[in-house]
């Protein structure tokens, strides 16, 4: 059983010597258990997080305990009633190649409906954050302007097209030509704008001319620079990743205190800015199941995943989703299907 573990815990961007890949025994499922086999790994910006000590919304990864995730997986030999042997089935079994479960932790999954890889994206926890935040929280009405970073990849990707579904204006915004024409032509945002340009900030109040509506927020730092004074009254910010911040140590503050400035946009423009973890919304799933396998099937919602191969490569793709070189929702095949 091939396992990556938390070696060390970073103090900005994670180096491959905080991981260290080990070998150890297939475990054997006991009475009540599954032994899964692991055929995809997610790799997402929140396991970043994950890797500091101290407890955010989530608790730690110990050192020298398998990194957490997403997975999908079938299931090698049941002693389960409700699974059968050739199952597949969506699971948080970590970065690893076996596991076991005792079932509560699995959603069984139709490889027939979607392909299994689509569980972690589109279909999976980043679609169903594009989904609950935007729609709960940020509340597109028609004609109005949408604006969501990070727009190649699996929430920002989600995010513009149900914007457009509902009658909004999607801006996106990415880093290089390659993945603002991917938005653009593939996705059918309306317009898209180079985060990495010198002028970013113009680009995009030009983009806007009649203000921002909805900031989905994917990434803080300079894009949060450009996009709050183009925010207009009411506009409503789901702050749902701050990616540009991961890899800071905490408490870093960058130049002088603006909070009181924010705070005064805040409430003279009436700003609603409101976090969220996707699982505060979990009433929600069943519909958002419906609703997108719907779009996928009419052409409406397009999604592109980023296939990386072998569980020994999931650190060095790790390092490059903190960075931008992931194009799509990151998956690990950690076995073939
Ligand atoms: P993506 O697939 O979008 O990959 C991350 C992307 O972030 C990179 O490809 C890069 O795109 C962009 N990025 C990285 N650093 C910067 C930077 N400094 N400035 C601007 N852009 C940057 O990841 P996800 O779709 O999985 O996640 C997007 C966000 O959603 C993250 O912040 C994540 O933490 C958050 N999230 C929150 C959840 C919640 O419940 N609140 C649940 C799931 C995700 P580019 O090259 O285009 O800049």
């Amino acid at each position: 059983n091939t396992q990556v573990l938390l070696a060390a815990r970073p103090s900005e961007k994670p180096v491959p010597s905080d991981f260290r890949v080990v070998e150890t025994a297939i475990p054997e499922p006991a009475e009540g258990e599954v032994l899964l086999k692991i055929l995809y790994l997610s790799l997402d910006p929140y396991m970043r997080g994950r890797m500091n000590a101290g407890r955010s919304y989530a608790k730690p990864v110990e050192i020298g305990a398998v990194m957490e995730g997403g997975t999908v997986a079938r299931v090698l030999r049941s002693r389960h009633p409700d699974f059968s042997d050739g199952d597949f089935v969506l699971s948080h079994s970590g970065w690893q190649s076996y596991a076991l479960s005792r079932g509560t932790d699995l959603r069984k999954l139709d490889p027939a409906a979607a392909p299994l890889s689509t569980a972690l994206g589109i279909l999976g926890m980043p679609g169903f954050t594009a989904y609950a935040g935007l729609l709960t929280i940020g509340k597109p009405l028609p004609g109005e302007t949408v604006v969501v970073a990070a727009a190649s990849g699996a929430v920002g990707s989600a995010v513009g097209q149900i914007a457009r579904i509902k009658g909004a204006r999607a801006v996106g915004i990415a880093g290089g030509a390659d993945k603002c024409a991917f938005v653009r032509d593939t996705l059918g945002f309306d317009a898209v704008i180079d985060h990495r340009a010198p002028d970013f900030a113009e680009q995009l109040a030009a983009a806007c001319p009649k203000g921002i509506d909805v900031y989905f927020e994917n990434v803080g730092g300079h894009v949060w620079d450009a996009v709050f004074p183009l925010l207009n009254d009411f506009a409503r910010v789901p702050v749902c990743g701050l990616i540009a911040h991961y890899n800071q140590p905490a408490g870093a503050q960058a130049g002088s205190d603006r909070l009181p400035g924010v705070m005064r946009e805040v409430l003279s423009r009436s700003l609603l800015i409101r976090g969220f973890i996707q699982r505060e919304f979990a009433d929600q799933r069943p519909l958002f199941y419906q609703e997108m396998a719907g779009w996928i099937k009419s052409g409406e919602v397009r999604y592109r995943e980023d296939i990386v191969d072998g569980l020994e490569n999931a650190p060095e793709a790790f390092i490059g989703l903190l960075d931008g070189r992931n194009f799509g929702k990151l998956v690990i095949r950690v076995a073939a299907e």
